[in-house]
């Protein structure tokens, strides 16, 4: 029995227990040695008091130590939360406090630990002092992580999931992608995020992968690092894909050692998904999910058919239906809300029984994203209903925008979004940045959309901006947006 995962291990990666399992650019970890090192920092932990049920606040970079500290928490049958580690004192209290967390492991520099007893990173035991304790056994519903929504729709929410969750999904997406221990991802977003932690982290070691933690992406040494480790996959948002395609011509990497790359996490244009495949040669599978449903719940096959510019079918185990506003299951090409069940599904919000009643209700997710599915059940994601724009009445869906000003050429990213009019409620104001050298003008982009949208969706600006604002996980910010629109002169 391999003390490292919680559900009970594996043993189909025997042979892998004194190969590389993990590494960052410190240390490279045999999964037995990654396994002592998490049974001794439970050591620790537990003689801090640390205990069944209590919560881990770990506020780190990406490294392997963050990945040690949440195996460890789970080795004893409490939970983790993962903080983002660039959130400033208040934005750090808030989610340490909102958690409840017991202890936080941290740098150790500026200590924002929400009054809570800390470990600093650098004093993480790495060898037993005592004798070596079993893992507290779990039957599945024990919380295992608390991560925050980032918070674009208000203030950020504890969304718990237990240990069965982590199970379902990491076994889900390790089967969708039939990862065995061959394989060797590459893990480039940050693992405050579900991404991280569910398509990279858990699927990889669930497997006995081999798993490279880098740190930050970095535009500049991504495909150097590709090149030296020889990765056969990596999930990215769309952002990381807009980098790379904005790169100079003379950039061209040996991508052979990857099966496939993901994208998922927000909407990505086809035209952009089109290029990045074509330039760099990589089959891009496009991925949907939130962190409600512990990460993805549709995805494009490894082997069956991919559609580009829909988010591909429903992973198997799960459900997705789409439905109307009176509640009833509507059928293929009919556009309604994206509803998902299946044991992916979070137990809830921490603390928040009234947006948990209102987000899990009559056995569904209700996701809040519009969408429809086709009759193969692949699913096109039309927009996210916050983010509707109503014009005199009239319904908008701002990604319908995006996606005309993406096929202009030397557009990279576009985004739309409202802006308060006296005359017709809102109206639509776009942004968009270039390719670099690029040669955008708003008047060929209004023509542009002129003639491939009808008049009610034509936006009233387009700004050409060097970059869009990004959220801490990549995603283009909407809300960041919506402020400047309004101080934006008209
Ligand atoms: P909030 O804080 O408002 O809950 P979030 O962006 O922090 O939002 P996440 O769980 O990270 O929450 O993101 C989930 C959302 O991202 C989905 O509901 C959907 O709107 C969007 N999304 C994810 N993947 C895709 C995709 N492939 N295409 C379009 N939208 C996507």
């Amino acid at each position: 029995q391999l003390g490292y995962l919680p559900w009970g291990g594996s043993t189909l990666f025997d042979a892998r227990w004194d190969a590389v399992g993990l590494r960052d650019d410190r240390v490279e970890l045999s999964y037995r040695e990654f396994d002592s090192w998490v049974a001794a920092f439970a050591e620790q932990l537990s003689e801090r008091g640390f205990g069944e049920g209590d919560v881990l606040a770990i506020m780190l970079p990406n490294r392997v130590e963050l990945l040690v500290a949440m195996f460890a928490a789970w080795r004893l049958g409490g939970a983790a939360t993962p903080v983002n580690p660039v959130f400033t004192a208040s934005e750090a209290d808030y989610q340490i406090s909102d958690s409840g967390a017991k202890l936080v492991v941290n740098l150790g520099h500026s200590a924002p630990d929400g009054g809570r007893p800390a470990i600093p990173v650098d004093a993480m035991r790495t060898t037993l002092q005592g004798r070596r304790a079993d893992p507290v056994p779990l039957i599945g519903d024990e919380l295992a992580l608390l991560i925050y929504t980032s918070g674009s729709t208000g203030r950020p929410k504890g969304v718990m999931l237990d240990h069965a969750n982590a199970e379902a999904m990491s076994g889900m997406m390790a089967r969708h992608l039939g990862l065995s221990e061959t394989d060797h991802c590459m893990l480039i977003l940050p693992l405050f995020h579900v991404n991280a932690i569910m398509v990279s982290a858990l699927a990889t070691v669930r497997t006995g992968g081999q798993l490279s933690v880098v740190g930050q992406f970095s535009a500049s040494r991504f495909f150097d690092q590709v090149e030296q480790l020889r990765p056969t996959y990596f999930s990215a948002v769309p952002t990381i894909y807009a980098v790379l395609a904005s790169l100079p011509e003379d950039v061209q990497p040996d991508t052979s050692s990857l099966r496939f790359v993901i994208c998922g996490a927000a909407p990505v244009s086809k035209e952009l998904l089109e290029k990045s495949q074509e330039r760099y040669g990589f089959a891009i599978l496009e991925g949907y999910g939130l962190t409600e449903g512990t990460c993805a719940s549709a995805c494009h096959p490894i082997d069956g058919p991919r559609k580009l510019g829909t988010v591909g079918p429903a992973l198997p185990g799960q459900q997705i239906a789409i439905m109307g506003e009176d509640g009833s299951l509507l059928s293929p090409g009919e556009v309604g809300e994206v509803v998902i069940s299946g044991p992916n599904v979070m137990r809830g919000y921490l603390n928040r029984p009234e947006a948990t009643a209102e987000t899990l209700r009559g056995g569904w997710l209700h996701t809040g994203d519009v969408g429809r599915l086709d009759e193969d059940g692949y699913l096109t994601i039309v927009d996210r209903v916050k983010d509707m724009i109503i014009r005199g009445g009239e319904n908008i869906y701002p990604k319908e925008i995006e996606s005309v000003l993406s096929q202009v050429d030397g557009v990279l990213e576009a985004a739309v979004v409202g802006r308060p009019d006296e005359m017709y409620g809102e109206v639509p104001i776009a942004y968009v940045s270039p390719y670099p050298e690029a040669d955008l003008t708003e008047d060929q982009l209004l023509d542009h959309c002129r003639r491939h949208l009808t008049k009610v969706k034509v936006p009233e600006r387009i700004h050409v901006v060097e970059q869009l604002p990004k959220n801490p996980v990549g995603k283009i910010d909407k809300p960041t947006l919506r402020h400047l629109v309004q101080a934006q002169p008209v």
